[in-house]
Order: C-alpha cells, then structure tokens, then sequence
C-alpha cells in the first residue's frame, strides 16, 4: 500500500472512464487519491492521474546510481 506524504492516510486507486467527444473512443483513467478526506482528515494532497505518479517514481530510481564498488562486492560475495 502507498501512504500519503502530506497526511499518512492510506492512498487509494480509482477508475474513471471519459468518453472523447472528437472520436467517440472512450478513455480508462487510473487516478490516485488520499483517503484522508473521506476520513476528515485535513490534507492538501490532490488526486493525480496514476501515470504521473509512476514517472515521478520511475524518474527517483533513475536518480539513485549503486556505486561500482559496491556491485562488485555484491558479484564476488
Ligand atoms: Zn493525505
């Protein structure tokens, strides 16, 4: 489960389904939202669409380089 930075309630999944009006195809939302609200728990925390929150995730772990010495160790152990 993922927490809420802002509250530490439980974040949630929720699907919403939009119709495009220009080619009538209709579209699958994944958002995220913090179950804090619901609870009366105040929180400054907007639901984003799941995909944001996967590239922001993703872009993180790009971020953390493992040093070379220390995946050397890891192969010679
Ligand atoms: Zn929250």
């Amino acid at each position: 489960m993922i927490k809420c930075a802002c509250c530490g309630s439980y974040i949630s999944s929720y699907h919403r389904y939009k119709t495009n009006k220009t080619d009538g195809k209709q579209h699958h939302y994944v958002y995220l939202r913090c179950a804090g609200k619901a609870n009366k728990i105040p929180c400054s925390y907007k639901e984003i669409r799941e995909e944001v929150a996967i590239d922001a995730v993703m872009s993180k772990l790009k971020a953390i380089q493992v040093p070379d010495a220390l995946l050397k160790g890891l192969w010679n152990s």
